[in-house]
């Protein structure tokens, strides 16, 4: 066994000495419920398996609630997406499980079955947190999800990251459910998506998985029992700043390669070149910060062999208006 498994055998041993669920339950689930009111957040980890940062946040929090070192009175529901990928240390086995969450699902790749074991769960969420990393470095952590204003609550009051890469919540209900946090979306709950960084262990990405989990438990404690409202939280902590993509580069040409190391979050200005010497000329379209930069496997020629993502990369730029005056609450 690789140290990667082994270290992620030892994180779902801890996580399967304390978990609890009734059987129907999907096998990597923990479920809590503190009796007091039914708020129910859902948490969850590692829907893309080599994204493994999150879980030692998450296995701790899960720890903490069964040891009683920490509380929280209403429902709560933990889960590990894609444990089996996870030990491959890959993305997913046979279909990308953050793509397939669609109505009438059906199919035996073992993501597809996962994402039916995982709905249920999600179908129970008044909010829901999906943790996640970048395949590249990135200068910061940043949520990634479409404006709603009830999010934006939570976003800002459990202080995860200091980015939040929103768009137009109109333009995102064409493109139909896909993602766990979409299908949370779909019901108009609060859906958020938080990527940590770069994929892999990280003490940084489990220290800020454990502290938005909690915080978000104490949110939803004080907001049940009056003691203080999501909003007064939110409004009592600084905002976050809000990007939306400018431009996304089609990857249209196999020979179209970036220059080694564009990380997430890198600033660009209008007209800087990206592209290696020699591969045709990308230029970024404006002002702003790289995300999601490609560098897919290449063929003797240095053309990226098939299937090669859509997108090389995106410029994202910081909005000058507040969402809430763009785009109002987000909801239907
Ligand atoms: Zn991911």
């Amino acid at each position: 066994m690789t140290e990667h498994a082994l270290r992620l055998d030892a994180l779902l041993d801890r996580f399967d000495a304390v978990r609890h669920a009734d059987p129907h339950t999907y096998r990597w689930a923990h479920r809590h419920d503190g009796g007091e009111h039914p708020f129910h957040l859902v948490f969850s980890s590692l829907i893309h398996g080599n994204e493994v940062g999150s879980l030692a946040g998450l296995v701790a929090v899960v720890e903490d609630l069964a040891a009683g070192r920490i509380r929280f009175g209403g429902r709560a529901t933990f889960f590990i997406g894609n444990p089996e990928a996870g030990r491959a240390n890959v993305r997913f086995l046979d279909a990308d499980l953050n793509r397939v969450f669609v109505p009438d699902l059906a199919g035996s790749a073992h993501e597809i079955k996962r994402a039916l074991e995982i709905m249920p769960m999600l179908e129970e969420a008044d909010a829901y947190f999906d943790f996640h990393q970048t395949i590249k470095p990135a200068r910061q952590p940043f949520y990634i999800f479409p404006w709603s204003e009830a999010a934006w609550l939570w976003v800002r009051a459990v202080q995860g990251a200091e980015v939040w890469v929103t768009r137009n919540p109109g333009q995102a209900f064409a493109s139909g459910v896909m993602c766990a946090d979409e299908y949370v979306r779909e019901r108009g709950v609060p859906g958020i998506t938080l990527e940590l960084g770069e994929k892999g262990w990280s003490q940084e990405a489990a220290d800020t998985t454990y502290r938005v989990i909690t915080e978000a438990l104490k949110l939803a404690d004080d907001e049940a029992t009056g003691a203080r409202t999501l909003r007064d939280a939110a409004m009592a902590v600084p905002d976050v700043h809000f990007y939306d993509t400018m431009h996304r580069q089609a990857f249209s040409d196999p020979a179209m390669a970036l220059v080694d190391g564009v990380g997430n979050f890198e600033p660009v200005t209008e007209g800087a070149v990206l592209s290696r010497v020699s591969s045709p000329e990308l230029k970024a379209a404006c002002t702003g910060a790289v995300l999601f930069p490609k560098y897919p496997p290449r063929d003797a020629d240095g053309n990226a062999l098939d299937p090669r993502p859509k997108e090389i990369y995106r410029v994202v730029a910081e909005l000058d208006q507040h969402p809430l005056e763009l785009w109002g609450s987000g909801a239907e």
